[in-house]
């Protein structure tokens, strides 16, 4: 039994807005700015952070607000407007409090659709939320060090870059002198001139790939700036200090071959995660390739009323991206709470990727569901492919091919229109005639 309904401990305020946002980025703003003028009732979002914004908020460069505000602005700067916006548009946005786990939900499911409800904690202490609809927004994370089986010491100055960017633009702290990058992805690259700003130069960067993931033009572009050498088809296996990082050990992929380099940061980059916890908690599936929420092209998940949106189900990727996901799963929350009765979906076939891809989302689909956010499949490749062909195979033969117009990369979402999935292959989507697949000729 849950503290709520425990009759020994005190009865916890309780909240019912129509809407609840666990997370406060770019996918959940975008989403309360989109449903708060068009629902009945509250839109309430929970951010944890003590300003909302997400990611962004860390991430003192420009780069931010292409597709959605169709301008570019730092992430700070688009934190900022995207945090105002929800405001404006009448979401109740709430700082520094986090939800922390499902409650029991009134046993007649209180009368409204949905029988779920929430514990969060914020500056006032504990209270329950029970809403009628749940759009889980709550981002992804890079891989820390202890995550990624790295041996050796345990010393102060190892990060991962969301921490080094916190320790930087919000907190003000120093950084050391001379770093090394694990990763040479558009991320590692903002890491390092992240380091460069804080005075610390950028001793080398390290890729397991053959060359660096980050697209050619800002590769070159940032190595010439940061004249950082990146040591290709290597990994860090070792990190040496005793109170602070003294040097990491590398090893090359091919040959074995170890050498020291002295340093006294380590900044992990990518590898991505969602933060799904919520997510698993509530025994919502989880799509095995992205490790987050499984959900079809509306971003409905496996249960009833509880919607996902942005890196949450594809780690990780742009910012716009994400907000754009929130004004899609919008229209579907305002649908759902606009019909008293609504009918739950039901059926549909997995669409999975085959190597080199590792996921595909939506991962579910439906016929009769809408196009997914901005008609775009996403993908994420663990190799490289130049001239590559997207094959789709259902029910053991080829159903759709199409000519990639550039090179598929690691480190990077590929981005691909939705319509290279047949109809014809949504249309007889079936469970019983096995997944359609989407990888490469
Ligand atoms: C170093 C770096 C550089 C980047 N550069 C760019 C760039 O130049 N351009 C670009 O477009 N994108 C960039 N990105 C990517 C961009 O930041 C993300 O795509 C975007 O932030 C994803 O938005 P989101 O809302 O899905 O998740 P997030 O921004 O991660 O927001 C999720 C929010 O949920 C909150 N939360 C999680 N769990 C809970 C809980 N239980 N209770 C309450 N709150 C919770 C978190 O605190 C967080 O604020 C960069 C990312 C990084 C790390």
């Amino acid at each position: 039994m849950s503290p709520a309904e425990s009759s020994d401990l005190p009865v916890l305020p309780v909240l019912t807005p129509d809407v609840l946002v666990v997370g406060g980025g770019p996918a959940g703003l975008s989403a309360a700015a989109a449903l708060a003028p068009r629902v009945p009732g509250r839109v309430l979002v929970l951010e944890r952070e003590p300003e909302a914004g997400g990611m962004p908020r860390h991430s003192d460069h420009t780069g931010y607000g292409l597709r959605d505000l169709r301008r570019l602005l730092t992430g700070p700067a688009y934190a900022r407007r995207l945090t105002a916006a929800a405001r404006t548009a009448g979401a109740d946005v709430r700082t520094r409090t986090t939800v922390t786990d499902w409650a029991e939900a009134p046993a007649d499911g209180g009368g409204r659709e949905i029988p779920y409800a929430l514990h969060a904690t914020g500056p006032d202490g504990r209270f329950r939320i029970e809403p009628r609809a749940i759009v889980l927004a709550t981002g992804a994370r890079e891989r820390p060090r202890a995550a990624r089986l790295v041996a050796g010491d345990r010393p102060a100055g190892v990060h991962t870059t969301g921490e080094l960017q916190r320790a930087v633009h919000l907190h003000h702290r120093p950084v050391g002198g001379r770093a090394v990058v694990v990763g040479a992805e558009p991320v590692s690259w903002s890491a390092a001139l992240t380091l460069r700003r804080a005075g610390c130069r950028v001793a080398l960067m390290v890729s397991r790939h053959a060359r660096t993931e980050a697209p050619a033009a800002l590769a070159v572009g940032a190595t010439a700036l940061l004249g950082t050498p990146v040591a290709h088809r290597a990994r860090v296996v070792r990190v040496i200090g005793r109170r602070r990082v003294e040097a990491v050990e590398i090893e090359h992929l091919d040959t074995g071959a170890r050498r020291t380099v002295p340093c006294d940061t380590v900044v992990f980059t990518g590898d991505w995660i969602p933060d799904h916890e919520l997510a698993r908690a509530a025994g919502i599936e989880l799509d095995p390739g992205t490790l987050g929420p499984l959900v079809d092209t509306a971003l409905r998940t496996s249960r009833p009323g509880i919607f996902a949106a942005g890196n949450l189900l594809h780690p990780a990727d742009t910012a716009d991206v994400a907000a754009l996901d929130g004004r899609h799963v919008a229209d579907r929350v305002a649908a759902r709470l606009a019909d008293p009765r609504p009918a739950e979906p039901a059926g549909g076939a997995r669409l999975i990727a085959a190597p080199p891809f590792r996921w595909v989302a939506p991962g579910l689909l439906r016929p009769g569901d809408p196009a997914p956010p901005r008609g775009r499949l996403l993908l994420w490749s663990d190799e490289f492919r130049t001239a590559a062909r997207l094959v789709v195979r259902h029910d053991g033969r080829i159903v759709a091919e199409h000519r990639l117009p550039r090179a598929v990369r690691p480190g990077r979402v590929l981005s691909v229109p939705w319509s290279v999935v047949p109809q014809s292959a949504i249309r007889t989507a079936d469970p019983a005639r096995g997944p359609v697949t989407i990888g490469l000729g």
